[in-house]
Order: structure tokens, then C-alpha cells, then sequence
């Protein structure tokens, strides 16, 4: 676990500036993946054996491939001494509660743009959801490279959407990073779409206005642990993985917590393992403390919704509200 020394702000909370946490949400084929991967690839991520092409958010072939490692729902990205951590999105509108979920373990939302073809469904459906949660977004045109570009046309079809979907003044003050995920680099300036000298080489400004625009997450110092499960993963080495999000508190292997399950009863239970996210993998560690989004194994019957808590302190945190029942158990 890295927290660091609370940055403490008049009566603030403390935040861990080392951290942020965001889904990265896209119309089916606007590019996320190929983003991700072109970010893995300038944060130095992949080893000398793998291939930069294979696809990292679409995992399950790769994993069968490689057998042993247990790779992570999530993707994590380290830019300036910052971990990123990516959480992943459906691209289809069908899994409701999935977005949801997603929304639930991030504090922030980069919403990605095709620069021709506009806004579409998934994206409005998912933007919808991020207003409501009140979470910053970050407007990526993607694609800038593109010759049917239409950029200035693609960015006032965003602002209708934000309009149409009753966004504060607060949060139509969006930034707006232009960028080609394939070609791998971003920029500020929307002149970029037509002249190629003003292109950069590197996706440094949208990490940039990521970790201006994403807050760091905030917690208690000396808080009870408090973890929320926002999702389930399974293995075959430890079975049952509940991925989730440390609130306050830190989490540790081999230690006692509290399951408060949804049925309102609460038992005393064994960390068996933990995983934090790096890069596309999941690595043992002893400890996580908040805003780390961790896998937890052990609790067979653990479900999304409960809460891991203090073992002599527990308190609960809200149900999340699930409307679908199917859990991809991969
Ligand atoms: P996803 O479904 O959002 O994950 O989209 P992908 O990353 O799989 O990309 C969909 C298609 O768009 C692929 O054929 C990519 O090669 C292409 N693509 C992705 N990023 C760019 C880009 O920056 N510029 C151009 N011209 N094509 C891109």
C-alpha cells in the first residue's frame, strides 16, 4: 500500500494524491481499447514478450493463453508517480447494472468520442448515468487523424448531449483533449485536426488534464476500514474474487474483517489474498488502503453490494442497486 502522508486541506478530507480512479466510456469501436493500449504501451508497461497488439481490455483469450496469470478486470497505468487505474465499461447499452457498477468504484469518467462519427447511443446512456452520479467528465474527440474528421461538428453535438441531458453550468465546463489513440498522442488544441505540425508525439496532455480534472480520492485518516464490493471475479487458484473499492480504512491479508452481507447479518471472515491492479495484471500484496480498487479472495458467497468492514467497528456501507443478476465468472 502507498498512502501517503494525508494531504490535509483546512477541514477537508484527506486525499490520496498518489491515486485516481476512472472508467473510460466509448461507443462500441470509438477506440477504448486501442487508447488503453497505446497508453500501456508510453507508460512503458509491457514486457519485451508481448505483443503490443493484443488487445488488453478484452482479456479472456489472452488469459487462457497464458495460463497462469490472473488478469484484472481493470487496467492501471502509472503517468508522473500517479497510478491510474482504468476500470472498463460494457460498450453496449444491455448490462445496466454493470455501468453502474463501474461508476460506483471511480471518481471520474472519460467519456471518447469518434471525431466523424459523432455521439451515439451507448454514449448517451452512459454520460446519463455519470451526470447523475455528479462525477467529472473529460470530453475526448478520438480519432482526430481521421480524414473524415469533423471535429468542431462532433464537439457541438457533445455540448447538445450534455444539454439535453440537464448538466449543470459546472459540469458543461468540460475539458476537451483531441487525440488519436492509434497514432498515440493527444492535444489541447483542436487546430491539431488540421494541422499535423501542432500534433504532439505522446498522450501527456490527456494524462495531464486527467489528473488535473479526476480528484484524488478522499478519506478519513484513521477511519475503520470500509470496503464496498462492486463486482466479482473468479479464479481458478482462489476461487472467488471480490473486486473492490477500499473506502476508509486499509485492508490486510491474512487479517480479520467484518462481511456485513445483504441479508443484514454481519460475520467475522479471513482475508485469504489480496491483488492490486498493475498495468493488465493482478499482483499479491499484504495491504490496501483507500481508493485502492482490490481483488479479495477468501469469501466464497461474497456478493456485489456487501460491504467489508472493521472486524470490531463494522459498519456497512449503502447497497448498491443491482438490475441484472448475471455475473461474468471468467
Ligand atoms: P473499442 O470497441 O472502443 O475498444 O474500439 P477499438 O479500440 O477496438 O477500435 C475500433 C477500430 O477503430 C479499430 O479498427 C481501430 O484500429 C480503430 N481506431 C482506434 N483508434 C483509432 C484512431 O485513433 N484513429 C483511427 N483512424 N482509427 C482508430
Amino acid at each position: 500500500m502507498h498512502v501517503d502522508t494525508p494531504h490535509l486541506t483546512g477541514h477537508g478530507p484527506a486525499r490520496r494524491d498518489d491515486l485516481r480512479n476512472l472508467a473510460i466510456v466509448a461507443h462500441v469501436d470509438h477506440g477504448k481499447t486501442t487508447l488503453v493500449d497505446s497508453l500501456l504501451k508510453q507508460a512503458g508497461t509491457f514486457s519485451a514478450h508481448e505483443s503490443i497488439a493484443e488487445r488488453v481490455m478484452d482479456s479472456n483469450d489472452l488469459e487462457r493463453e497464458k495460463g497462469i496469470t490472473i488478469l484484472a478486470k481493470n487496467t492501471s497505468v502509472r503517468w508522473g508517480g500517479v497510478t491510474l487505474n482504468i476500470v472498463d465499461t460494457p460498450g453496449h447499452a444491455d448490462f445496466g447494472g454493470e455501468v453502474e457498477r463501474a461508476l460506483t468504484m471511480v471518481d471520474g469518467i472519460v467519456l471518447l468520442v469518434d471525431a466523424a462519427e459523432g455521439p451515439l447511443p451507448q454514449t448517451r446512456f452512459v454520460l446519463r448515468k455519470a451526470l447523475g452520479y455528479d462525477m467529472p467528465v473529460i470530453l475526448v474527440i478520438n480519432k482526430i487523424d481521421r480524414p473524415d474528421a469533423r471535429v468542431k461538428e462532433v464537439v457541438d453535438e457533445a455540448y447538445e448531449l450534455f444539454m439535453d441531458l440537464d448538466a449543470s453550468d459546472e459540469q458543461l465546463d468540460f475539458p476537451i483533449v483531441y487525440c488519436s489513440g492509434r497514432d498515440g498522442w493527444a492535444s489541447l488544441d483542436e487546430n491539431t485536426a488540421h494541422d499535423e505540425s501542432l500534433r504532439g508525439d505522446s498522450l501527456a496532455p490527456l494524462c495531464d488534464v486527467i489528473l488535473d480534472t479526476i480528484p484524488s480520492p478522499a478519506y478519513t485518516p484513521d477511519a475503520p476500514l470500509q470496503a464496498w464490493v462492486t463486482n466479482l471475479d473468479a479464479n481458478q487458484y482462489v476461487g472467488r474474487l471480490a473486486l473492490c473499492r477500499v473506502i476508509e480504512g486499509t485492508i490486510e491479508k491474512g487479517k480479520q474483517v467484518a462481511w456485513c452481507r445483504l441479508d443484514g447479518t454481519i460475520q467475522r471472515t479471513k482475508v485469504a489474498e489480496l491483488f492490486l491492479t498493475e498495468q493488465l495484471t493482478r499482483v499479491p500484496v499484504d495491504s490496501a488502503g483507500p481508493g485502492d480498487l482490490v481483488a479479495v479472495a477468501g469469501i466464497e458467497e461474497i456478493t456485489i453490494g456487501e460491504t467489508l468492514a472493521d472486524a470490531e467497528n463494522p459498519v456497512p456501507l449503502p447497497r448498491i442497486t443491482v438490475d441484472e443478476p448475471a455475473l461474468s465468472m471468467t
